[in-house]
């Protein structure tokens, strides 16, 4: 048996680390994710051929007008649960498809559920909590959204100026090396994300930022 939710709870207790019990003070200001080939594995420009327009087997799962299938990874919806519950941490998205009405379709149509509650306590994620959970839309986690084609560094910086978050707390992943260029140029702490995105790449990575000297 099991929800979901209990098995990350799982996952974290296995790892040995828990972000929610670190010094939020240590924790970056904001995470911020590419979107394609970090949260789907397709590119939403060239891969689709239009908006997505329904949903296919799941509310994480939409097909464009061909049927073509864009779907979230996995570990999505609980990585940004977790952010969530974290109280100094942000989450943003930087993307350069040139199809950015695409991408904030998807955003917006790709329901998950929300588990965190701001006033609520501890084990959030807990299988305790599951019956209760609504669904919401994905943008509805997102603070702060930069989707246009163009340079990161860019992004990064339309970021900083509406988030007034350091670039020396922000926390990046995205699966192309060249946008590392970011964290050369700014001090951002950059993460490659390498193949689905997966819930224990972002505790490994909560775990090094809060280490670092
Ligand atoms: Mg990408």
């Amino acid at each position: 048996m099991g929800s979901i939710q209990s098995d990350y709870e799982r996952e974290i207790a296995q790892f040995g680390w828990d972000p929610r019990k670190a010094d939020p003070s240590r924790l970056p200001g904001l995470v911020v994710f590419d979107l394609d080939f970090t949260l789907w594995p397709l590119w939403v420009d060239t891969h689709l051929d239009s908006e997505p327009v329904k949903y296919g087997s799941h509310t994480t799962t939409l097909l464009d007008i061909h049927g073509q299938e864009l779907k979230l990874y996995r570990d999505v919806p609980a990585i940004f649960n977790l952010i969530k519950q974290l109280p100094n941490t942000r989450i943003a998205v930087a993307s350069r498809t040139h199809t950015p009405a695409r991408a904030n379709k998807a955003l917006r149509m790709m329901k998950i559920s929300k588990v965190y509650d701001h006033d609520g306590g501890l084990s959030l994620l807990s299988g305790a909590s599951g019956p209760a959970d609504k669904l919401v839309p994905l943008e509805d986690f997102i603070d702060y959204c930069q989707i246009y084609p163009g340079s990161k560094v860019k992004h990064f910086q339309n970021i900083h100026n509406n988030s007034r978050v350091a670039y020396a707390s922000m926390l990046f992943f995205d699966d192309e090396m060249r946008n590392e260029q970011v964290a050369k140029k700014l001090g951002v702490t950059f993460r490659l994300v390498d193949g689905p995105l997966r819930f224990v790449d972002v505790l490994d990575a909560l775990k090094k930022f809060c280490q670092a000297p």
